[in-house]
């Protein structure tokens, strides 16, 4: 059979592109990493061609006893690594994992109450134009305007007035750590569900560096493709199995038909790894590089950081009193070799297409091996880019640092030859 490179060379030179962009610049998405090259082999595999509609031992389709076996492997260590009693590793994305959860527990015209999109908030969890915002009522609370943190007096005030059906916790640009065990009692008072949403800090959970939101939820989503750092995808878990029966039957056939058991077998890879100690150590030195750059640009920047700091794997940057808008910090940072995207601020005074803010991650380079001494050097550079006064001078200055910091941690070499 022919390579991609004989069948399709357009596509086999643009995914070799990527493969050098992602090796000569430094990823600082907070939502994404760099996926092991043993959850990509997964991926790629045979299992790419089985039908599976159904769960382990239960499939509407015959020859289903290796994904099963894959499937369960997922499963159970998905399970043991959160110590959940209860994983669904169908979703396949985070935001088919939310519709799937949201379907299971509400009817349409529900009261949802989730953090403000423009708080840092996902637009799964109630913005106008996604289905959450179309199918449900949806009510949003906000962090406050002095110290950036959850408002949990807003919370409580507006679970009571709005009584929703559901609460969720979770986010995608916020800083810092929430106590769950209070969303749990405000959604207890009011009678609603607690859903925790923990797409982005998994990753940190896992290793055991961030509160588990597990004991405290009835139900908790998560993607596995961002500080988790496996295939693109989504998993459902609670602590018990009391909503087994409706989370499953609402992935499938709720929501989906056959799932991907070839992304299902890259998960459950990504979930063995997980358990490693060499995970934990990348996500120590995840937390360390956040908070060296947090600190570095409060020191000499002159630019803000939302929260004043980071207790995960990112900083907000808060560009209100600087000139510098959101977009030109994302493309001041794009010339010199770093990739970020801008992001909306609480209490931003300009546009979301502009916006006062660039989200800053550290998890891609603490794949990379990116340790304290390099986030140091990372974080001088973008201090010294974001200067409202920097030369195109110093700024090829500063591109040249950063090419010579990518090279001194190679990405997948093998796959370079
Ligand atoms: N939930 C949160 C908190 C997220 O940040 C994201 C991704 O940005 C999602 C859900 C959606 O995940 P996906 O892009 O896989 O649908």
């Amino acid at each position: 059979d022919r390579s991609l490179a004989q069948a399709d060379p357009e596509v086999a030179a643009a995914v070799d592109r990527e493969l050098r962009r992602q090796d000569g610049t430094l990823e600082m998405i907070a939502s994404e990493n760099f996926a092991p090259l043993a959850v990509m082999e997964a991926q790629g595999s045979v299992l790419t061609n089985k039908y599976a509609e159904g769960y382990p031992g239960r499939r509407y389709y015959g020859g289903c006893e290796h994904v099963d076996v894959v499937e369960q492997l997922a499963i159970d260590r998905l399970k043991a690594l959160f110590g959940a009693g209860f994983a669904n590793v169908q979703p396949h994305s985070g935001a088919q994992a939310n519709a799937a959860v949201m379907a299971a527990l509400l009817e349409p015209g529900d009261t949802i109450l989730g953090l403000a999109l423009a708080h840092g908030g996902h637009l799964t969890h109630g913005m106008h134009l996604n289905f959450s915002g179309r199918l449900y009522d949806v009510a949003a609370y906000h962090v406050r305007a002095d110290d950036h943190r959850v408002d949990m007096a807003e919370v409580d005030a507006l679970a009571h007035e709005r009584r929703p059906k559901l609460i969720i916790a979770g986010w995608s640009a916020y800083p810092r750590q929430q106590d769950f065990a209070e969303f749990r009692r405000i959604a207890d008072e009011v009678g609603a569900w607690f859903m925790v949403d923990m797409a982005h800090f998994a990753g940190l959970v896992a290793a055991g560096l961030h509160p588990s939101p597990v004991p405290h939820a009835h139900v908790v989503t998560s993607t596995t493709h961002k500080t988790l750092g496996g295939p693109r995808g989504g998993v459902i878990l609670s602590a018990d199995t009391e909503l087994a029966k409706k989370l499953n039957s609402s992935v499938f056939p709720g929501q989906q038909g056959g799932p991907l058991e070839h992304v299902i077998a890259a998960k459950a890879v990504a979930f063995k790894l997980a358990g490693e100690p060499e995970f934990r150590d990348r996500q120590v030195r995840t937390l360390a590089g956040a908070r060296i750059l947090a600190d570095r640009l409060l020191a000499e920047s002159g630019v803000g950081v939302v929260s004043g700091g980071t207790d995960v794997h990112l900083v907000l940057v808060d560009l209100r009193d600087s000139e510098l808008d959101g977009k030109q910090a994302e493309d001041r940072l794009h010339r010199v070799g770093i990739t970020v995207n801008r992001n909306a601020v609480p209490f931003d005074p300009r546009p979301p297409m502009v916006s006062s803010g660039v989200r800053i991650g550290t998890a891609a380079l603490a794949a990379r091996g990116f340790d304290d001494d390099d986030f140091v050097i990372v974080a001088d550079v973008i201090a010294r880019a974001l200067r409202p006064q920097v030369t195109d001078t110093e700024l090829d200055a500063l591109a040249a640092r950063v090419a010579a910091l990518a090279a001194r941690h190679p990405l997948y070499p093998e796959l370079q030859a």
